[in-house]
């Protein structure tokens, strides 16, 4: 049984916990930054951060209304980026059979570049980077190290708010529907994004589109 990510939206506060414990528990290099003017920062995923808590915000009615979207590796039941991968250098993009966690391995180096402009074309989630300096495309393990020992991946670990889910996909698909239908009473535009092709679900109030800005 794959284990499966559910992100509730509607619970998520910012706080950025998750974003920051990827980055502890991966070891990932600080990024150099600068203040664009939005709480989102590093203004994209980039090979240093696995995680991303996107905020969009908006006017509506005279009032400002945010949305957050704690963005990763949506972990595909069949894996496009993998499917690309695979034509060209075995082992480059694995599945563990047990997990269903999506691995970047360091054959993705062996691939050339314009392998891995396709590699990062299929992904419909726009998650892998390039690390330049490395060669190596890089993008949430599922912190797959830990959930083998039985251990919550870090973000879900460090989320207060009930936001971050995790567990055996039939249970998180079960919680995901049961969630929906209680938000559907408060937003009619509630929906999972994708539920049967990803093992991470997103539950969102609103059009996903609403959640992306382009930040400068
Ligand atoms: Fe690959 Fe993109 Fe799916 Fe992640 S979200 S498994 S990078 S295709
Ligand atoms: Fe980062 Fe691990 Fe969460 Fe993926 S599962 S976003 S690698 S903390
Ligand atoms: Fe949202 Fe939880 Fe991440 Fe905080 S730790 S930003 S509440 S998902």
């Amino acid at each position: 049984m794959p284990m499966t990510f559910l992100i509730d939206t509607s619970r998520c506060t910012a706080c950025r916990g998750c974003q920051v414990a990827c980055k502890e528990w991966n070891d990932l290099q600080a990024n150099k930054t600068r203040q664009r003017g939005t709480h989102q920062n590093p203004p994209d995923l980039n090979p240093f951060n696995y995680k991303l808590v996107r905020f969009a915000e908006y006017k509506e009615n005279g009032k400002v209304v945010w949305y957050f979207f704690p963005d990763q590796c949506r972990h595909c039941v069949s894996p496009p980026c993998k499917e690309a991968a695979d034509s060209y250098v075995e082992g480059a993009i694995i599945k563990d059979p047990k997990t269903g966690a999506v691995i970047f391995t360091e054959r993705t180096r062996l691939l050339k570049p314009e392998q891995v402009e396709e590699v990062i074309s299929y992904c419909p989630y726009n998650i892998p980077r390039l690390d330049t300096g490395t060669g190596i495309l890089a993008k949430c393990t599922m912190c797959n190290d830990r959930v083998k020992r039985n251990m919550l991946p870090m973000c879900v670990k460090t989320c207060p708010t009930g936001t971050m889910n995790f567990g055996e996909r039939s249970k998180m698909v079960a919680l995901a529907k049961k969630r929906l239908a209680e938000l559907k009473k408060d937003y009619p535009n509630a929906q999972l994004q994708d539920p049967d092709d990803v093992n991470t679900i997103f539950l969102l109030t609103e059009d996903p589109k609403k959640y992306f800005q382009k930040v400068g």
